[in-house]
Parts: structure tokens; sequence; C-alpha cells
């Protein structure tokens, strides 16, 4: 398979993950909500071992999850790009911004999440499930 590629808008940041998405899924917390000024984000789920970022731009906004525990978005401090976030409840996890891949039209999302955020105004087009907060693994 290709490795996963992106980069931020500026292009500033870069990176690479060497193993297959674990999961896509579209999630509509408050949370993304603010941070990508949008109704919704599209986050890929991946062993946070397989990243690698590249680039002097990074930085780091910490905040707190649902789990009581620390989120980490790292963001372009040039261009303001979130290109992934972690989580310390998922160590294992890093959780990449979709809309920063190279190729997102190869994605496959597969339920909605937080979905009891999500905005009344939207209508989804699709089946996929959808997920209050998050699935129980
Ligand atoms: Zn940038
Ligand atoms: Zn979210």
């Amino acid at each position: 398979m290709q490795p996963l590629t992106g980069s931020c808008l500026c292009g500033k940041l870069k990176y690479t993950c060497n193993s297959e998405p674990l999961f896509t899924a579209v999630c509509h917390c408050r949370t993304c909500q603010k941070s990508t000024s949008s109704a919704f984000s599209v986050v890929v789920g991946v062993q946070r071992d397989d990243v690698t970022i590249g680039g002097s731009t990074l930085t780091t906004y910490e905040g707190l999850g649902d789990s009581g525990q620390p989120t980490h978005r790292h963001f372009c401090a040039r261009c303001g790009s979130t290109i992934m976030a972690e989580m310390a409840a998922k160590p294992d996890l890093a959780f990449i911004a979709a809309g920063t891949l190279d190729h997102p039209e190869a994605l496959n999302p597969q339920l909605h999440v937080y979905w009891r955020d999500h905005q009344p105004w939207l209508e989804t087009l699709d089946t996929l499930p959808q997920h209050d907060t998050m699935p129980p693994q």
C-alpha cells in the first residue's frame, strides 16, 4: 500500500503514516466544530508509532477529553491547520485530520461519532452508524 501522506495548508508541516488506517470516523463533537470552524471533522485513526511529522512550525494545543485526560491537537503555527490529534486515554493512536491528506478521496468513512452534538441542519447522505459519543472499543 502507499503510505498515507499529507500537509498543512501552507505546506510547512508534512507527515507520513506507514501503516493502514485503523478506522475513519466523522466526528461531530464541539471541539472538532470549534477547531475546524465546520460542522464536523473527518478523522483517520492510525498507529501513533507509525506516524512521522516533519517541519518547523508544529504547535500543540492541550485540551481535556471526555475521559478527563488530556488531548493534544497538533497544528501549524503559520497557517493554523490542525493536522493531527492525540488522546492520553488512547496513547497508541493518532487521529489524522483527513482534510490535510494528500488523497482524502481514497478514504472510506465508517461511522459518525459524537452524533449527540451534530448540527440539526446537517442532513447526512449516508447510512453509516451514528454513535452518540465514541463507540465501545
Ligand atoms: Zn501551515
Ligand atoms: Zn471530535
